[in-house]
């Protein structure tokens, strides 16, 4: 978009003295849509200015400054996210970037375009890309409908970190804590020109176990050897300035996919024997089922995992664990279901649970409902909203009442889960403020909750608890 951007976009991006935030936020709804109770303007006034905090999300390149409708699908979409695990190893990226010689003989081999076709027009007829269409076009200034959005988005793509940054300033992120384990191939100057675009809010870093084994599982040394260099890494890492020139506040991990079940193992003898197996199937490993695959590594990953997650109780500091969700076709489904994190949220040793910090991503959506029972048994186990939020749209009304039901409210956390492009994070900030206020309205309208309890409420799940976990000022 020009810098004479139409008026419209320029209430979009805030100023109170045009128009009451309420108005501005609701106005483009249509009339049904629109709660006009009293109690829930009062709330959702007050919500709306709240800052956010966003506990799990990914960082934001500028590869994505100028696309087209269909690339802007893929990369926003959980579903199409993982386009190129559905070809094998390389081929979906030299297809992207290739030539039309080079694209002509892959579609020749492979048929790319037409799969590619045939999922992005099943991603742009989901409520979600239409719902989102409409409030872009609101943000933006242009026709509500998907192409126009695309349009002005790339108008303001020659100063795409400006566009970014009014992104967070519109729903008033102050703190953000991204894991640096899904960075697509960026190093370090490109994570600090992400930080840098938008300030001021903060960024903080988690650093992923799975980001250290990719450094050493292909080594051709030692399991004594592995150990001391994942242990050093892992260190550095933690008390250092090793998560790209930074300290982490806190550890992830990507495992539950992988095994399932995950029990901490302590014994280094059966880590061992997994390395060792590990070795001996490089030369097959790419044709093996993907469940056989994971097996062998199993006991290895259940080892680094145990020794991260002794280091966070040590420190004090909290364990993201991947749960629910899934980036199909790349992961096993049926392992991601939250109750297989009890074991490590007790973290049993010689008959103590030790119950380090856990914190259960994604909301353990679908499972929603066994990510809460799960904090809600579990002094030490958190509950974060991600994935879910922005992904449920309209039914975050529902889910955060779902939540509510069983979850303290100190222990929920704000998050997007932001990847890609950083619409995911205004998403997630405008509807996570509009939704919240309105089940929160519903605990005062019904008497369980003053008008004071829910406003506190809702600082506390958009930033306050936060800041409290990770010990942010
Ligand atoms: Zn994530």
């Amino acid at each position: 978009m020009p810098e004479d951007a139409p008026k419209a976009a320029e209430l979009a991006l805030g100023n109170p003295s045009h128009v009451s935030t309420v108005s501005r936020r609701l106005q483009h709804l249509p009339l049904f849509q629109q709660r006009q109770d009293p109690e829930f303007l009062k709330i959702f006034e007050i919500v709306d200015a709240m800052p956010l905090d966003d506990t799990h999300c990914h960082l934001v390149t500028d590869r994505d400054a100028i696309t087209t409708p269909k690339r802007f699908l893929e990369r926003i979409s959980l579903a199409g996210f993982p386009f190129p695990n559905y070809f094998p190893e390389g081929v979906y990226e030299r297809w992207l970037n290739g030539d039309e010689p080079t694209k002509y003989a892959l579609n020749k081999e492979y048929d790319i375009q037409s799969k590619v076709d045939g999922m992005t027009s099943h991603l742009s007829q989901s409520v979600f890309i239409r719902f989102m269409t409409k409030e872009m076009a609101q943000f933006l200034g242009c026709e509500p409908s998907f192409e126009a959005v695309i349009e002005a988005r790339n108008d303001r793509g020659s100063s795409y970190w400006s566009y970014v940054n009014n992104l967070f300033r519109d729903v008033n992120y102050e703190n953000i804590i991204h894991d640096t384990g899904y960075v697509e191939g960026v190093g370090q100057a490109e994570i600090e020109a992400f930080e840098k675009a938008i300030q001021p809010c903060r960024s903080h870093r988690i650093a992923r176990i799975e980001a250290i084994q990719d450094e050493l599982f292909g080594l051709d040394i030692a399991f004594e050897e592995f150990e001391a260099r994942f242990t050093k890494r892992l260190l550095e890492i933690l008390d250092g300035d090793a998560n790209y020139g930074k300290r982490t506040i806190g550890m992830k991990s990507y495992l539950l996919p992988d095994i399932g079940l995950i029990k901490p193992l302590y014994d280094r003898t059966f880590a061992a024997h997994s390395w060792n197996a590990l070795r001996k199937s490089f030369c097959d490993r790419s044709r093996m089922d993907r469940e056989d695959a994971a097996n062998i590594t199993k006991d290895l990953c259940r080892y680094t995992f145990t020794l991260s997650l002794e280091e966070c109780l040590k420190r004090d500091i909290p364990m993201q664990i991947h749960t629910g969700d899934g980036e199909a076709p790349g992961v096993m489904l049926r392992n991601q279901d939250p109750f297989y994190l009890e074991e490590v949220v007790r973290f049993d040793k010689d008959n103590i649970m030790r119950m380090p910090k856990i914190v259960p991503l994604h909301a353990g959506y679908p499972s929603v409902g066994k990510a809460a029972w799960l904090s809600h048994l579990y002094p030490n186990c958190y509950f974060e909203v991600s994935i879910m939020t922005p992904f449920v749209h309209q039914s975050l009304y529902d889910r955060y009442k779902q939540v509510l039901e069983a979850v303290p409210i100190s222990k929920i956390l704000f998050a997007s889960d932001n990847f890609h492009v950083p619409e995911l994070f205004w998403l997630a900030g405008r509807w996570g403020k509009r939704y919240l206020s309105q089940a929160l309205t519903d605990y005062v309208v019904g008497g369980s909750l003053t008008l004071e309890e829910a406003t506190e409420a809702a600082r506390m799940i958009l930033y306050k608890n936060n800041r409290v976990l990770y010990n942010l000022e």
